[in-house]
């Protein structure tokens, strides 16, 4: 199962989403659905997790990650490293926006923002939003930052043996 991600491409900067300006915990103030384009895009912590593979059991539908990371994700800055142009590579990578939340939530890790909020949860302490260091999702040990394998080594007959338990 190839899932995909919104983080943001671009020049490498310190922080690459523009979190600058933005009203006061606005995700506790308003509905996904009346999100800015800005605040739909800075809700992401950089977790990296969207871009990996998953597995879903066809009895449950419960999906699992796996360390196996898509051909694009760089795990050493925890990114796409083709965002803009990344369907030319990977055609089902999924856009995540306030329209397709809805049906792709039951995948998103449990981490996630997007996530949290669409099932009315709080965000995580660790959260860039809430600690203004786009680092501490890292520090926390959320992020898969230097913790994927890239998918052209492992056949995805493999892929169970690099299961990750969540949350992480
Ligand atoms: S917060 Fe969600 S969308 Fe952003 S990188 Fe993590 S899993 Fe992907
Ligand atoms: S194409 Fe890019 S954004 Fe989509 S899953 Fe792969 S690394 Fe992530």
């Amino acid at each position: 199962m190839r899932t995909g991600a919104r983080y943001s491409g671009g020049a490498m900067t310190q922080d690459p989403i523009n979190r600058n300006g933005l009203s006061h915990r606005f995700w506790e103030k308003k509905p996904l659905s009346k999100l800015t384009p800005q605040e739909w895009e800075a809700l992401c912590d950089g977790c990296g997790k969207c871009c990996l593979n998953k597995l879903e059991d066809e009895e449950t539908g419960d999906v699992h990650l796996t360390r196996v990371a898509c051909r694009l994700f760089d795990d050493s800055i925890c990114r796409c490293t083709q965002y803009d142009i990344r369907h030319q590579f990977v055609p089902e990578c999924i856009v995540l926006d306030p329209k397709t939340i809805a049906e792709n939530a039951y995948w998103l890790p449990q981490t996630c923002a997007y996530k949290l909020l669409w099932e009315g949860k709080p965000l995580y302490e660790w959260h860039p939003l809430l600690t203004g260091d786009p680092a501490t999702v890292h520090k926390a040990g959320v992020s898969v930052k230097d913790m994927t394998v890239a998918e052209f080594e492992i056949t995805e007959d493999d892929w169970e043996d690099h299961l990750i338990e969540e949350p992480m």
